[in-house]
């Protein structure tokens, strides 16, 4: 299973729950047949997951010089032929619909919209390594026996972009690609996983129909990737029949909670659709030159990346990405004037806070509160009031301890801030 640092704590395995028991509890998601199978409702306590993970992915993006991008979920069939989705992909996309006399198709990846961006403009080699970042929402076609919660879905939101960059500058570009995975997951407290180099099949095979010719270029293509898992010291396992149709690709792989391999994030390298596109930058002899095309999704999907964090994290999820930071008990009713108080300094500063005011015992309050997986339930009684202060336990801790309110929000600020 997906491993995170303090998953010992989740007890033996036979008691570990999947995503979809966990959903039954902490309800993340709400699949409605009227909707659609495979098309999940984000619930607001999966929608704050998300949202951390888009922050955090958006942030690193950032900082390693990526530029955002926006575009439509939908596009004209004849895109995907160009980019040849049509016909290699075809068996995964929905089918297409007929909008005044035009045939258009729901995407089934964000890279013919991004292609489009990039051809927007004249580029020279001063722009190289030019990357485009989305987190994009793409619709793919999963057979009804394989759809499962979060984990297989036919509607999911990558964390996509595009590098294009020159032939001189691929190797670098995925190192830092590898880079920013790793980093990724250290945050998020993922260690066990293992990388796969996904490679085409040749010959006359079923699999080879899957692929774009040009053997020559899939052999360099592989060999590029071979490349820098070597130089990166990063084990990895080589599995034939498993590339993309414009590419082959390095593909992070962890299990779920029952064992089943998945893919959570992918590296490809794609030598073919520049020439499709007949993408260009201007080169320094004032040449046109095709770039080449880096296709990754460090966090993969939500659906999937949500669905392996809370089974790993058995819903116990960090206090950066817990969807209930803080739970506020009152004592009895005359405390809950304060409870609100300290509710509020919390909430102006961003976190997930709720004062619970029922008149239930004190020790089932704070029971339920561990069962909902909040990572720090603050006290207030007559005590904590004549000493100015709030008395606070972390979840995991035995005991609480006290502190004025400023000195928690200060210090849960901080945390969240490191994301620790
Ligand atoms: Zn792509």
């Amino acid at each position: 299973m997906s491993s995170v640092k303090d998953h010992g704590k989740a007890g033996p395995s036979h008691a570990l729950k999947d995503h979809r028991e966990l959903n039954q509890n902490h309800f993340y998601y709400h699949l409605d047949e009227s909707v659609g199978a495979g098309l999940p409702l984000w619930l607001p306590a999966g929608v704050v997951i998300r949202e951390e993970l888009e922050k955090l992915m958006k942030e690193l993006e950032f900082l390693a010089g990526y530029q955002r991008v926006v575009s439509p979920h939908i596009a004209k069939e004849e895109l995907y032929y160009q980019s040849g989705h049509l016909p290699y992909y075809e068996e995964s996309m929905y089918p297409s619909m007929n909008l005044d006399n035009v045939r258009f198709r729901l995407r089934p990846m964000c890279c013919p919209h991004h292609h489009k961006i990039y051809a927007s403009q004249l580029r020279s080699y001063r722009d190289m390594p030019l990357r485009l970042a989305e987190y994009g929402q793409v619709y793919r076609y999963e057979g009804s026996g394989a759809l499962s919660g979060l984990m297989r879905v036919r509607g999911l939101c990558q964390n996509d972009a595009h590098i294009y960059c020159r032939r001189s500058q691929v190797k670098e570009e995925i190192l830092k690609v590898l880079k920013m995975y790793q980093e990724a997951y250290r945050i998020l407290g993922i260690s066990k996983y293992h990388l796969r180099l996904s490679k085409w099949e040749s010959g006359e095979s079923d699999k080879s129909q899957k692929y774009v010719p040009f053997p020559e270029k899939w052999q360099w293509a592989e060999n590029v990737l071979r490349e820098v898992l070597i130089e990166s010291n990063l084990p990895f396992v080589e599995a034939p029949g498993e590339a993309a149709f414009y590419g082959p690709k390095i593909d992070i792989q962890m299990e779920s909670i029952h064992g089943k391999e998945e893919s959570a994030s992918t590296v490809q390298l794609d030598f073919i659709s520049a020439e499709r596109f007949d993408l260009s930058f201007i080169n320094e002899a004032g040449e046109r030159e095709h770039p080449l095309i880096i296709h990754r999704a460090p966090l993969g999907s939500h659906e999937r990346m949500v669905a392996l964090l809370i089974e790993a994290y058995q819903g116990a999820l960090p206090l950066w990405l817990s969807p209930e930071q803080i739970r506020i008990l009152p004592l009895a009713d005359r405390h809950i004037e304060e409870a609100e108080k300290s509710r509020l300094l919390l909430h102006n500063s961003f976190m997930r806070v709720r004062v619970d005011d029922r008149v239930e015992s004190l020790s089932r309050k704070i029971a339920e509160a561990w069962q909902a997986k909040v990572s720090y339930v603050v006290i207030i009684g007559d005590q904590e009031i004549a000493q100015g202060c709030v008395s606070v336990q972390e979840r995991g801790q035995r005991k609480a301890e006290k502190m004025e309110a400023s000195k928690l929000r200060d210090m849960l600020l901080e945390k969240i801030k490191r994301r620790s």
